[in-house]
C-alpha cells in the first residue's frame, strides 16, 4: 500500500479529527481553497496536499509526525514558501506542516554571540531585533523580507554578503529537530565550537526537510559593520567584467558584496526602480565594509583594478543613501525582469539558474552562457553573487509557447553541464527541491547511494518530504509534467 493510498483509506474526517486532537480544530484544514493556496510555492510546480496543519510547538509536531509515520503519510515542512525549487510542495500528497506560527525570537545572548529562534521567524524580523544590539545574522537572501530562518537553514540559503560573511551553514551552532519517528533531539551544545564526533548540525543544514523538522535554531551572530564604501563599474563586455572579478578576489581585499548584472537586468531595474544606472553590457556592484580609512583605500584599489581590466566607468561612493539605493535595485532585479516585457514573456527560474563555479572560471562560464543563449536563440538575463562564483542566468521565455519551454529546458541542462565540467555545482543557494532533482546525478552520481543510506537511517518509511533532492522517484519529467500542465492542459494544479 503506498503512502498516498493509506491517506485515502483514512477518511478526511478521521484525518482532521486526529490532527485536531493533537493541535486544535482551527489549526487544521482540508478546505479546498486552503489546499489550493498550499499547492504553490515560488517555483513553477503545483501539487495539492491532503491537509495543512499549523503547530505551535515541538511537542505537537512530534505527535503529528509519529501519527504520520505510523500511517506512512508524507509530511512536508513549510516556512514562507519562497523556495523556488518546489521544496515545500506535497509532490506525493500528505500533510503540510506550516511553521509560521512558531515565530518567536527566544533568546538573544550578546555576550555569547548567539541568538536562539523558532523556525518561523522571518529573516528581516530577526535582523531588526539584532540591530537594536548592534549585531546581525549576515546571510541575506534576496527573499529576506519574507523567508523564514527554518527555510534558510533547511536550504542553506545565502546571498549578497556570502562572499565575506559566508552562508547560513557557517552560523548554525545547534538545532532542535523532530525526527520522523517523533523523537525530539538536539544536535549539539550551544557553543561557538565543538569537536565531538559526527556533526549532525551540519547534516540537517541543507537537508530540505527530508530528515526531520527543525523546531529551534541557535545561530552565531556578528557585530554590524558601521562604515561602507561602494563602487559601480561598467564594462562594454560582460566577460571583461568577469575577468575583473578574478583580479579583485586575488588582490587580497575581501569585498562584503561583489555582484554582476548584465544589460538586460540593468534595464529591468532602471525601468522599475528608476535608478538611472548606465546600461552597459556588464556592471559590477561592489561593496567593502570596515574601518573608514581601510574602506577608502580598498575601494580605490578596486576602482584601479576595474579600470586596468577595461572598465568604461567606475563611480565610488561612501554615501549611505547611494548604498541603500544600489542594493534595493539589486534585490529587485528578479521581480523587475517579470515586468520588463509583455505579460507572457517571463523569467523562468526552473532551468539552469543558480550555478556556482570556481571564481577563476567565472569568465569561461559567462562566455558559455552567452554561447548557449545564441545556440538556442533564447534570452538569458544574467546576474549573480559573482564574488563567490555564484551566477543566476535566468532564461526568459514566452510561457504560452510550448517550444520555448523545450528550448529553455535544453539550454538549462547545458548550463548545468557546463558548470559541472568547470568544477562547479548546479545549486549555489536555492537548493534542489523537485526542480533540480533530475539533475543531481550530474553532480553527485557517486554520492547518491550514501545519501540514500543516511535517509534510510533517519527515515526508513520515507515520510519526510518524499520526492525531493533526487533521492526517490518523482514523475518521470517533473518539469514538463507540472509546469506544462498549467499552461497546456488547462490544469491549475497537479492534483
Ligand atoms: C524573489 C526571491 C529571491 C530569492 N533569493 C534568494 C537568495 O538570494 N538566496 C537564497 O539562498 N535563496 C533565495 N531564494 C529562495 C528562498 O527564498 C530561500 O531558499 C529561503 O531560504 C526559503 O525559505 P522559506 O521560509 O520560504 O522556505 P520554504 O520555501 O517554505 O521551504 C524551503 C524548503 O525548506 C524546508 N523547510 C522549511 N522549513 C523547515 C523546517 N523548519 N524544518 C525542516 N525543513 C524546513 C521545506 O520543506 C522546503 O524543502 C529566493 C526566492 C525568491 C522568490
Amino acid at each position: 500500500v503506498t503512502a498516498f493510498n493509506v491517506i485515502k483509506m483514512l477518511s478526511k474526517e478521521k484525518l482532521v479529527e486526529i490532527l485536531s486532537a493533537i493541535t486544535a480544530p482551527e489549526r487544521v484544514s482540508i478546505d479546498d481553497a486552503e489546499l489550493y493556496c498550499y499547492s504553490y510555492d515560488a517555483s513553477v510546480h503545483r501539487c495539492r496536499p491532503d491537509a495543512v496543519v499549523w503547530p505551535e510547538n515541538a511537542e505537537e509536531i512530534s505527535r503529528i509526525v509519529r501519527f504520520a509515520n505510523e500511517y506512512r503519510i508524507p509530511v512536508i515542512p513549510r516556512g514562507a514558501a519562497t523556495g523556488d525549487m518546489g521544496g515545500a510542495l506535497a509532490i506525493k500528497g500528505g500533510i503540510i506542516v506550516d511553521l509560521t506560527r512558531m515565530n518567536k525570537i527566544k533568546e538573544v545572548r550578546i555576550e555569547d554571540l548567539q541568538v536562539t529562534v523558532e523556525p518561523g521567524v522571518v529573516f528581516a524580523q530577526l535582523n531588526q531585533e539584532l540591530g537594536k544590539y548592534g549585531f546581525f545574522f549576515p546571510p541575506e537572501p534576496g527573499s529576506g523580507d519574507a523567508c523564514t530562518i527554518g527555510g534558510m537553514v533547511a536550504c542553506n540559503a545565502s546571498g549578497l554578503h556570502a562572499v565575506k560573511y559566508g552562508v547560513t551553514r557557517d552560523y548554525v551552532l545547534s538545532l532542535e529537530v523532530v525526527l520522523p519517528n517523533g523523537r525530539i533531539i538536539r544536535t549539539g551544545p550551544k557553543v561557538l565550537k565543538t569537536a565531538t564526533g559526527y556533526d549532525l548540525t551540519r547534516l540537517f543544514v541543507g537537508s530540505e526537510g527530508t530528515l526531520g523538522i527543525i523546531t529551534e535554531i541557535t545561530l552565531r551572530i556578528r557585530p554590524l559593520p558601521r562604515h561602507f564604501a561602494t563602487a559601480v563599474a561598467t564594462f562594454d563586455d560582460l566577460i571583461k567584467a568577469g575577468k575583473a572579478v578574478s583580479q579583485i578576489m586575488k588582490s587580497g581585499i575581501v569585498p562584503s558584496a561583489l555582484e554582476i548584472m548584465d544589460k538586460l537586468r540593468i534595464q529591468a531595474v532602471n525601468q522599475v526602480m528608476n535608478l538611472a544606472l548606465p546600461e552597459a553590457e556588464g556592471t559590477l556592484l561592489i561593496e567593502v565594509d570596515g574601518h573608514p580609512d581601510a574602506i577608502q583605500e580598498e575601494i580605490n584599489l578596486i576602482s584601479r583594478i576595474c579600470q586596468d581590466e577595461g572598465a568604461v566607468s567606475v563611480v565610488c561612493s561612501t554615501d549611505p543613501k547611494e548604498r541603500e539605493k544600489l542594493w534595493a535595485g539589486r534585490k529587485a532585479a528578479y521581480a523587475a525582469l517579470i515586468r520588463l516585457y509583455k505579460p507572457h514573456i517571463k523569467p523562468i527560474q526552473a532551468f539552469g539558474n543558480d550555478i556556482v563555479v570556481p571564481v577563476s572560471k567565472v569568465p569561461l562560464m559567462l562566455q558559455s552562457i552567452q554561447d548557449i543563449s545564441r545556440k538556442h536563440n533564447i534570452l538569458i538575463a544574467t546576474m549573480g553573487h559573482i564574488g563567490d562564483g555564484n551566477l543566476h542566468p535566468t532564461i526568459m521565455i514566452d510561457v504560452t509557447r510550448k517550444e520555448d519551454w523545450e528550448k529553455a529546458k535544453a539550454a538549462g541542462a547545458e548550463i548545468y553541464q557546463t558548470a559541472i565540467e568547470l568544477g562547479g555545482s548546479i545549486a549555489g543557494e536555492h537548493a534542489i527541491g523537485i526542480t533540480r532533482a533530475p539533475f543531481i546525478e550530474l553532480e553527485h552520481a557517486d554520492l547518491i547511494e550514501h545519501w540514500k543510506r543516511i535517509k534510510q537511517a533517519f527515515d526508513p518509511n520515507n515520510i519526510m518530504n518524499p520526492g525531493k533532492i533526487g533521492l526517490d522517484t518523482i514523475p518521470k519529467d517533473p518539469l514538463v509534467f507540472l509546469a506544462y500542465a498549467k499552461y497546456f492542459e488547462g490544469k491549475t494544479d497537479a492534483a
